[in-house]
């Protein structure tokens, strides 16, 4: 079984199970001309089925987000930002190239609050 990490800033033994939609990020050139798109959270969410991956970046998460206890905490209260800075805090020190991460982070933790399904599961 491969150990789990917290999907917010790696750190090993995550406490909690948050349920997502399993989803992708792409850019718009992979929408076929007509796809039916719809609008939340100021995102375009089109079926996988009426894409064309092939020729556009892709970032894929299935199913539910670890959490360790620190990132919980600031999940549960909503802390996007204090989460995001700790992130890249700790994405820095491992490797000082990731100074350009910042927005990506933010972009990925709001988007997780999307995606979101229901409340914690803790894990076992
Ligand atoms: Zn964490």
């Amino acid at each position: 079984m491969p150990t789990l990490i917290c999907d917010f800033c790696s750190a090993p033994n995550p406490i909690m199970e948050y349920p997502c939609r399993s989803f992708g990020l792409t850019g718009e050139q992979a929408l076929k001309p007509d796809t039916p798109v719809t609008r939340q959270g100021g995102f375009q969410w089109a079926k996988e089925k009426d894409l064309c991956l092939s020729s556009a970046t892709t970032f894929q998460s299935l199913g539910s987000w670890a959490a360790c206890d620190a990132c919980h905490r600031l999940i549960d209260q909503g802390q996007i930002e204090a989460l995001t800075q700790r992130a890249f805090a700790i994405f820095r020190q491992k490797d000082p190239r990731l100074n350009q991460a910042l927005d990506d982070l933010r972009f990925t933790f709001l988007l997780f609050y999307e995606v979101r399904t229901g409340p914690p599961i803790p894990i076992p």
